[in-house]
């Protein structure tokens, strides 16, 4: 059921492709529907693209290309700053339509648009900032100019689980760089995407620069895609099994390629560790996004001295949680995107428990309508449990305890992932030895939450290529030229 400012909102939000600057029914008229996980209901029905839509979106970035490249790093600065300033005044319709296709807390959502405009902003004043160098060679026969180029156009493909964010974490790079770009977001959460392209055209995004397909078959439109000549650069969020496939399909057209995948984040916490500071730490990592995070710790690795009062403290907090749909007052963890989701989280935490885990809290779906999973902790998971192998990506926190440092780093790095780590030590020069030690891409020293649209995010290992945000975003849509001229005396 949805109340009249959600039935609004709904109807404001565009049902069509959005290509070359125009609203666009799918080849044949087909569809596909948007469903809210909290009640399972169908909240909207929007166009389903084909292969043949998507060419036209990618006919659409390729044409835009040249004249988009050609405007001014102030231009297109510009454009991007009102498209900041435009997301402020719609943050509250942005962060209610995020609850309702996604399910997270409204508290949550409107942190996510704060965080996913901040790319907006970041990168509106990046723009301006890419330079190149001038210089002699080292024999003094030459000068050698540097200079930085957009791409060309740009596919992009997104997760459901940040429907905002992952959007913009893309778009907005690209665009200041001088890319077109063709993006694709998930069938789950669409109607992001789909709200704020009508606020990108808004903001004076010129015709084809930014294009929108939404697809129940995303394998079937995306590889013609990825395998037209025209295209420059492929930028995936996903999980990893996905972006493997999409590299190789990219290595025909040797692509640019841009992969943020998944991940498998040790928590570690050592027995000089502020307990306190540990545990907010573990709560915001764990529960943030119901647990549906690339960046959500998946296992907490204890000292064996305060492996009890941590799972003590924080099972007591977890039970002070309260479930809902993410528009109720008080609401902490909505949920899980899917059955799937649920049968996942259910079977991980049985196989632990087989296994000789202990369940302090929570363990199983709830039952109501909706996919909900209840928060939950474990703790003694054994070696070899499922668990500690896969992405969770549900509220679930699993515990277990090591004794000494060497043991703690190679817990930590037993895996093939390497997005982000957190550790939580008050010994500096310790934290000072995880920095070196640990295999991951951004680590937390003290803090359970490390996202920020002014740093280079992105993991080592299985979790990825390339980096997101930061100086370094911007790069990932420009390609270096180096020119040599003759010494002019
Ligand atoms: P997913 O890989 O199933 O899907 C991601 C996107 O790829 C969706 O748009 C989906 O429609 C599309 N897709 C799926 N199969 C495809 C194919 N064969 N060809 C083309 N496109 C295809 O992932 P998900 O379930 O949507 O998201 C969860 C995963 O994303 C987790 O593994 C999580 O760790 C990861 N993730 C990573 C980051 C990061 O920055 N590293 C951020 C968010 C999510």
């Amino acid at each position: 059921m949805t109340d009249n400012r959600e039935t609004q909102l709904l109807a404001s939000v565009p049902n069509e492709l959005f290509i070359g600057g125009e609203w666009r029914a799918a080849e044949g008229g087909k569809t596909l529907t948007v469903s809210d996980p909290a009640t399972g209901d169908a909240v909207k029905a929007i166009a389903d693209a084909s292969p043949s839509d998507g060419k036209s979106a990618m006919d659409a970035a390729s044409d835009a290309f040249p004249a988009w490249a050609a405007t001014s790093a102030r231009e297109r600065s510009e454009i991007l700053r009102r498209a900041f300033d435009l997301l402020q005044e719609l943050k509250e319709d942005f962060a209610l339509l995020m609850t309702i296709e996604m399910g997270k807390p409204l508290a949550e959502a409107r942190g996510e648009v704060a965080y996913g405009g901040e790319f907006i902003r970041w990168f509106s004043e990046e723009a301006p900032r890419v330079q190149g160098r001038y210089g002699a060679n080292p024999e003094g026969t030459g000068r050698m100019i540097v200079s930085q180029h957009p791409v060309g156009p740009c596919f992009l493909i997104t997760p459901w689980n940040f429907p905002l964010a992952m959007a913009t974490r893309k778009i907005a790079p690209a665009l200041a760089a001088g890319c077109t770009v063709v993006i694709k977001p998930a069938a789950l959460t669409p109607l992001t995407t789909l709200f704020f392209a009508k606020l990108l055209d808004d903001a004076g995004v010129p015709k084809g620069v930014v294009n929108v397909i939404t697809t129940s078959t995303s394998s079937a439109v995306s590889e013609p895609i990825i395998r037209d000549p025209r295209l420059r650069k492929l930028s995936f969020t996903g999980s990893t099994p996905v972006g493997q496939a999409l590299l190789e399909q990219s290595a025909q057209g040797v692509l640019r390629t841009s992969m943020e995948l998944g991940g498998n984040a040790p928590f570690v916490v050592f027995e000089d560790a502020d307990l306190d500071k540990a545990v907010d730490g573990a709560l915001a990592t764990k529960f943030r996004n119901i647990g549906q995070a690339c960046t959500a710790a998946n296992r907490f690795v204890v000292h064996r001295s305060v492996v009890d009062e941590f799972a003590r403290r924080v099972t007591e907090r977890v039970q002070g949680f309260s479930i809902g749909r993410g528009t109720e007052d008080g609401v902490t963890v909505g949920p899980l995107i899917d059955d799937r989701a649920v049968a996942k989280a259910a079977h991980l935490v049985e196989d632990a428990v087989k296994r000789g885990a202990q369940v302090r809290t929570g363990g199983s779906a709830v039952e109501r309508p909706g996919t909900f999973f209840e928060p939950t902790v474990v703790t003694d998971v054994q070696p070899g449990s499922d668990i500690l192998r896969e992405e969770i990506f549900g509220p679930v926190l699993a515990i277990v305890s090591f004794d000494t440092e060497d043991e703690a780093v190679r817990i930590a790095n037993d895996t093939e992932y390497g997005l982000v780590s957190y550790v939580f030590t008050e010994n500096l020069a310790r934290g000072q030895r995880m920095i070196e030690r640990l295999e991951t891409g951004m680590m937390g020293l003290n803090l359970g939450v490390v996202s920020n649209a002014a740093a280079p995010f992105g993991g080592w290992k299985m979790s990825g290529l390339g980096r997101e945000g930061g100086a370094e975003g911007i790069h990932e849509y420009l390609q270096t030229k180096y020119t040599l001229t003759p010494n002019p005396y």
